[in-house]
């Protein structure tokens, strides 16, 4: 297993989802954050039925929130959960390839310009959203098993992204995304406060934002 910085490619089908991503005139760009809190969720619900059925899980007394940091002076959203994270093998797989036949048929839809973008969740992409609104997106995760290594996942949304060991993470996965000139509105409270009302009700976990319940 490699330590260094690694570059590798994103598959066929993810390339050309990050290229509509990007160039997408799409104006409902907010729904990026209903995706990430819900992968943030997904992710703590499997620590809690790891912790249920008494899995050894590292940082076991973490809280299960999910921690919004806006800055308005660096144009940043982080979005920070302590679910079950990812090691690096789990990072390549689930954030460079696609494995799913539906999503590879949804990609090609949105290619043919179909309108359906909001559905981009449904199709177990949703993570890509996130290249809506950011022009870089910085990805720190570290797996429940207590074994694991912490990693660096980057990526501009073009071609590649970077893979590095990365060592004296806590458990679970912290996400920062830059945002775009054109989405800085993203780093301000009041209108994360609204996304979060709008899309996250449902949402079993408390969602800090800059240190307050939303
Ligand atoms: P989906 O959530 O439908 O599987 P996504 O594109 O949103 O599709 O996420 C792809 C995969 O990346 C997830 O299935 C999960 O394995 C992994 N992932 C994404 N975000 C997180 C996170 N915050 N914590 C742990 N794993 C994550
Ligand atoms: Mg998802």
């Amino acid at each position: 297993m490699s330590s260094g910085v690694e570059t590798k490619e994103f598959q066929t089908e993810i390339r050309q989802l990050l290229d509509i991503v990007i160039n997408s005139l799409y104006t409902d760009k907010e729904i990026f954050l209903r995706e990430l809190i819900s992968n943030a969720a997904d992710a703590m619900e499997k620590v809690r039925y790891l912790q249920l059925t008494g899995a050894d899980v590292k940082d076991g007394d973490l809280p299960l929130e999910i921690t919004l940091t806006a800055d308005e002076e660096t144009h940043t959203l982080t979005v920070a959960d302590p679910g079950i994270g990812m090691n690096r093998e789990e990072l390549v797989e689930n954030l460079g390839t696609i494995a799913h036949s539906g999503s590879k048929e949804f990609i090609k839809r949105l290619a043919e310009g179909t309108q359906d973008f909001k559905l981009i969740g449904q199709f177990g992409v949703g993570f890509y959203s996130a290249f809506m609104v950011a022009d870089k997106v910085e990805l720190y995760t570290r797996s429940y098993r207590p074994e694991a290594e912490g990693c660096l996942w980057s990526s501009d949304g073009s071609g590649s992204y970077t893979v590095e060991d990365t060592p004296d993470l806590v458990r679970g996965t912290k996400i920062i995304l830059h945002l775009k000139e054109d989405a800085r509105d993203f780093a301000k409270e009041e209108t994360l406060k609204r996304i979060v009302k709008q899309y996250s009700g449902f949402v079993p976990y408390p969602v800090l934002l800059n240190g307050q319940k939303v």
